[in-house]
């Protein structure tokens, strides 16, 4: 991938725990174009972690906020030029092939695995490059894709998890872990951007509680059912959290 970052477009999909740092580091790099798209608003219990939202935007759009915050980082950091664009909507099946095609790189920091899954899959039909990042308690892990290229999220995990569900929504995430593992998703972006292929293919994991980021450059995996073309479609079903699937 070649040319200046002022010449990118990217989506961040999710506005919250990982997106707000994503955000605010985009903001600042000089990337041209940044949508923004999350269909939720601002609630009183994830102010803890989300860094862009205060008390006064409870029940606000955390889409439009984000981008307003975008685009004045971008004027304090004197790279103007950024444009913010809002999408108070949800990725869904129908919608995310369209919706990741026109983009020179997707950024994700859904907070449940089905948008993982679905941003994965729907980026990798598209032959869009991706970040991908999770937080969990005091842990959490960052993945950039390449498709075609390098290994992708079903490389290392394959399918939804079983029983219940340890995204960040349910299973509650210590506030520092998403600041860290959403800046890691920031500059891996950023490298990926700028052409650099190493970037991606290699699984960070991050543990707050040692203060250490542990990395492993995997290899694609021969059963991976992207990698090996048996998904072709974003059929609904494949989406459906395991625990609630018939
Ligand atoms: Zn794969």
């Amino acid at each position: 991938m070649t040319g200046t970052l002022a010449s990118k477009r990217v989506l961040l999909i999710g506005a919250g725990g990982l997106g707000t740092p994503i955000a605010r580091v985009l903001a600042q790099s000089g990337v041209g174009l940044i949508e923004v798209m999350d269909d939720d608003v601002v609630e009183l219990s994830n102010l803890h972690r989300q860094l862009l939202y205060c008390e006064n935007d409870l029940g606000k759009s955390k889409a439009l906020l984000a981008c307003a915050c975008i685009e004045r980082d971008a004027l304090a950091a004197n790279v103007g030029g950024t444009r913010a664009v809002a999408r108070e909507m949800r990725l869904d099946p129908d919608n995310a092939l369209e919706a990741v095609g026109s983009f020179d790189l997707v950024i994700e920091g859904a907070d449940n695995f089905s948008t993982k899954f679905l941003v994965a899959d729907a980026c990798a039909l598209a032959h869009v490059p991706c970040v991908q990042g999770g937080a969990v308690r005091w842990t959490g892990w960052v993945l950039g894709s390449l498709p075609g290229q390098s290994a992708c999220l079903r490389c290392v995990f394959e399918d939804l998890p079983e029983g219940p569900a340890q995204g960040c929504a349910e299973a509650g995430v210590i506030g520092p872990v998403v600041g860290v593992v959403g800046a890691l998703q920031a500059a891996l972006a950023l490298r990926i951007l700028r052409g650099d292929s190493a970037a991606a293919g290699v699984l960070h994991h991050y543990r707050a509680l040692t203060g250490v980021v542990r990395s492993r450059a995997l290899v694609r995996s021969a059963s991976c059912p992207s990698c090996t073309g048996r998904i072709s479609d974003l059929n609904a079903t494949r989406y459906v959290p395991r625990e609630c699937a018939a």
